[in-house]
């Protein structure tokens, strides 16, 4: 095997970057702290750049005085009308130390986002960026993101860096937008990156996050961007722990932690082990049991990253667990028992400002704690005039926003649906998946005219109301990694009923008929006549006890769901693993 650390990040193709601006959304909404955050990042974009991967080190460099606006100079600046707040600048309320964290991961609303993984790559950093945590996303161009964004990036360097075991070199540009105190530098190669979904078949997927995982890396060191902490996210960047303590131990980068997350552990990257040798270029030593190594003829990359990185966590305590178990494991609960020292949980939270009924511009009537019976019931009339349902706000509507895949316990629904509409109940489910799913609920749709409202689509828009229009929504999950859509739900004030497993399990508190507490209805065992009992219990409380019931809809809206708490134990995790 040739030494690889040595040629392996060498890069070329330097050009100045003197024609780089630094571009902003100009209709956020800045606080202070975000703009001093916003200034470091911008600042940091328009440092000359000469070094290579190869050669930079960590010093930090000096950006001519006369490029620096002094504090004086920009409150000069300032219109009269609204001075600077020098206080609140001088002496921002922000946890100590500062922490620079880089984000690796294949997808960020609203770039590209298939699932929940892009919402947490979105909403995570600016969680932690107002936690005086400086943040770089790194992310693929994919082709498909949207163009206003394509045109908003700026070019930060190119260079050559070679990748297969043969010695075969690739194209790596970087691009960069810096949006509220967050850096997204955007990994380029038209060769890797131009299908029009992030995701197309394991074949091509293989070589495209081998690519990634070492190029996000190769970049960190050609920028001179050495973070304290790099925080990568299932299997598609997975394979950065294993180059960080491999190929790139010897450059300025492996001075920084690892943290793999988790999001769901059913996607594995799971291949030869004779393709995944030649497409990372990987020492024969990593091909290990212990390691990347997976049965007889396999590499498994999150396996590697389990192996390789200083902590996993996954998104809920509950899976956690659960994922240590074979039932939940996936073939990897052995290789997680035998990590369970560095495995923790942290449960997701919500974006609550785009998440809001008081002020969510895609549902009819607005609504806070204080009207949220009134105006539900506004919302759940308009919908049904939508959808074609029988129009009366004395019916109990439950939800259903899903990718229609055996993951989300589907089959359960499909065999107590019939029981489901006894006439005073209506349902409505939203989402694209496997053929049977889609099938049946068009079905049902058919043969129920009025109760039930088959929305075969992705459609954002329809998603918010039926969160705002629903009494109940449905997450009777097989597993749940976390779960975000209970947690919508309860911002909007519709009461979840879910299976007691994963993030479902740690995020909705079950109704207590004795004492009037929790947010939901659930039930343990994956069973159809479990979850009609679950779904019995809700009907029960909202046609019998309605001011009960109306209280728990309040309790839910008060609940605590933002990403504020997480974000300071990430923060805390982060501290433990580089003091
Ligand atoms: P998963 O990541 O397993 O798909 P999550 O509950 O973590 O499930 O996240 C699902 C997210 O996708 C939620 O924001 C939900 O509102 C959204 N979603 C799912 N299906 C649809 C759909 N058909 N239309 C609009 N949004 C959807």
């Amino acid at each position: 095997m040739p030494n690889q650390k040595t040629k392996k990040e060498k890069t070329t193709d330097d050009k100045p970057l003197n024609e780089r601006s630094v571009l902003t959304d100009k209709n956020e909404a800045e606080k202070p702290a975000k703009r001093t955050a916003r200034r470091t990042s911008a600042k940091k974009a328009a440092e000359p750049k000469e070094k290579t991967a190869e050669n930079a080190t960590a010093e930090p460099k000096k950006t001519p005085a006369a490029k620096r606006p002094s504090r004086k100079a920009a409150a000069k600046k300032a219109p009269a009308a609204e001075p600077i707040p020098v206080a609140a600048e001088q002496a921002p309320e922000l946890p100590q130390p500062r922490r620079s964290v880089a984000f690796i991961g294949s997808e960020c609303y609203p770039f590209v986002k298939t699932g929940g993984l892009g919402d947490v790559m979105y909403a995570l950093p600016k969680a932690l960026s107002r936690l005086n945590c400086d943040v770089k996303v790194i992310l693929p161009k994919y082709r498909c993101i949207p163009q206003q964004f394509h045109e908003k990036m700026v070019w930060r360097g190119t260079f050559r860096m070679d990748l297969c075991a043969d010695g075969r070199a690739f194209h790596v540009g970087i691009m960069e937008y810096v949006w509220d105190g967050v850096v997204y530098d955007f990994i380029e190669n038209d060769e890797f990156f131009s299908t029009g979904n992030p995701y197309t078949n394991l074949i091509d997927d293989i070589p495209r996050f081998c690519y990634f995982s070492k190029a996000a890396l190769a970049a960190l060191n050609y920028m001179n961007w050495i973070p304290d902490v790099i925080h990568v996210h299932d299997w598609q960047a997975a394979l950065v722990p294993v180059y960080l303590r491999t190929l790139f131990a010897d450059t300025p980068v492996a001075s920084a932690r690892t943290i793999l997350t988790i999001h769901n552990l059913r996607f594995q990257g799971v291949y030869n082990v004779p393709t995944i040798q030649y497409w990372t270029g990987l020492p024969d030593s990593v091909f290990e049991m212990g390691a990347l190594k997976q049965g007889d003829q396999d590499a498994n990359l999150l396996k590697g990253g389990i192996a390789y990185a200083d902590r996993v966590t996954t998104v809920s305590q509950t899976y956690a667990w659960e994922i240590q178990d074979p039932f939940y494991g996936d073939g990897l609960d052995a290789h997680l028992r035998y990590h369970s020292g560095k495995l923790s949980g942290i449960v997701n939270g919500i974006e609550t400002t785009l998440w809001d009924p008081a002020s969510d511009a895609l549902i009819p009537a607005n609504y806070s704690c204080s009207n949220a019976v009134a105006q539900k019931r506004a919302n759940k009339r308009a919908l049904q005039e939508e959808l074609g349902l029988e129009v009366n706000e004395g019916k109990m509507m439950i939800g259903l926003i899903s990718r229609l895949t055996d993951q989300k316990g589907l089959d359960l629904v499909n065999s107590i649906l019939p029981q489901m509409l006894d006439g005073n109940t209506q349902f409505v489910v939203l989402g694209t998946g496997d053929q049977r799913y889609e099938d049946s609920f068009r079905w049902f749709e058919n043969n129920y005219r009025g109760s039930v409202c088959s929305n075969i689509m992705y459609d954002e828009t329809r998603a918010h109301r039926i969160y705002a229009a629903a009494d109940a929504l449905l997450v009777p999950s097989l597993f749940e990694p976390c779960g975000l859509t209970q947690l919508i739900a309860m911002r909007y004030g519709t009461v979840p009923v879910v299976r007691e497993t994963g993030g479902l399990k740690d995020t909705v508190q079950p109704f207590n008929t004795y004492t009037g507490e929790g947010n939901g209805f659930t039930f343990d065992r994956y069973e159809s006549g479990l979850l009609l009992d679950a779904i019995n219990r809700a009907k029960t409380l909202f046609f019998t006890e309605r001011a009960r019931w109306d209280e728990m809809v309040v309790r839910d809206m008060e609940k605590d769901v933002s990403w504020e708490r997480s974000a300071m134990l990430y923060r805390s995790l982060y501290l433990e693993i580089k003091p």
